[in-house]
């Protein structure tokens, strides 16, 4: 992918940093933002930008300054994202406006960022959905319900910006990220819930951010090239099985 050009929201830590880090080693230039100052770890070679995607003109910003640097992008990898632990009853006007704003108006702003230069050419957005889209873990509630958008956005912007664009989800299932570590943190017995989840993943283990990145660099490759419109579960086959007490069999 030499002159490849590619963004990456989020790529400050977690899922987005090890995107990054595979698809430099996958031959792009990589630009990533997140809303801090450069993370001081970062590859040389990656354009940072100060950013927050909720904002249309920070998500115009990213768009510019990564085709200033390196040329119009061909990849888009919406990844950032935020997570309120509550139910509906307890979330607040602000709980709405984080959750919303970041996982749904963020996608979207970067989306519409980007289209424009993929369009006369070709292209290819991957939105980070999540398994939270399809089945629902306890006090989620706004988080499960905007990863339902993002599936869905997905699938129109597949439609209506085809043949140039193609685009796709990928639903990761507990992936050990600070992220992953709140969502445990939740349980009456922390411990206890990680070895019952844990039991519940016939591959035998939780996600790491690069199965994630993996199945990024296979969608975004021309191996791929048929595959849009799609989710792609990513979740070590947890939510295949059945709701029966795995420790029971
Ligand atoms: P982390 O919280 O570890 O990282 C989130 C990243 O997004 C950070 O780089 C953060 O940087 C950035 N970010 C958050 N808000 C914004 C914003 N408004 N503008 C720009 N950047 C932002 O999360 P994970 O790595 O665990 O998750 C990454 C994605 O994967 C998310 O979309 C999440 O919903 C999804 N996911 C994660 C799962 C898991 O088990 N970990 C499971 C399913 C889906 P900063 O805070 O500095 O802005």
């Amino acid at each position: 992918m030499a002159d490849a050009v590619a963004i990456v929201t989020g790529g400050s830590r977690g899922i987005g940093r090890a995107i990054v880090e595979r698809l430099v080693a996958d031959g792009y230039s990589v630009a990533t933002c997140g809303r801090g100052p450069r993370p001081g770890d970062l590859a040389h070679a990656v354009h940072w930008v100060t950013a927050d995607v909720a904002d249309p003109t920070d998500a115009a910003r990213i768009v510019a300054a990564t085709t200033e640097t390196f040329g119009a992008p061909v990849l888009l990898v919406n990844n950032a994202g935020v997570q309120v632990e509550k139910t509906v009853a307890d979330s607040s006007d602000d709980d709405w406006n984080l959750v919303m704003n970041v996982n749904c108006r963020g996608v979207f702003n970067m989306c519409r960022a980007v289209l424009p230069a993929m369009s006369g050419s070709r292209g290819s957005i991957i939105n980070i959905g999540s398994i939270s889209a399809h089945v629902s873990d306890p006090s989620m509630a706004l988080y499960n319900a905007s990863k339902a958008f993002v599936h869905g956005l997905t699938r129109s912007i597949a439609i209506d910006h085809g043949p140039n664009v193609r685009c796709n989800a990928i639903s990761p299932g507990w992936i050990m990220t600070a992220m992953a570590q709140d969502g445990f943190a939740l349980a009456r017995d922390p411990e206890r819930a990680m070895a019952d989840a844990l039991a519940r993943h016939p591959v035998g283990r939780f996600g790491t951010p690069e199965d994630i990145a993996n199945a990024v660099s296979w969608l975004a490759s021309d191996q791929a090239a048929y595959v849009s419109g799609a989710c792609i579960t990513v979740d070590g086959g947890m939510t295949a099985a059945s709701p029966l007490n795995p420790g029971l069999f």
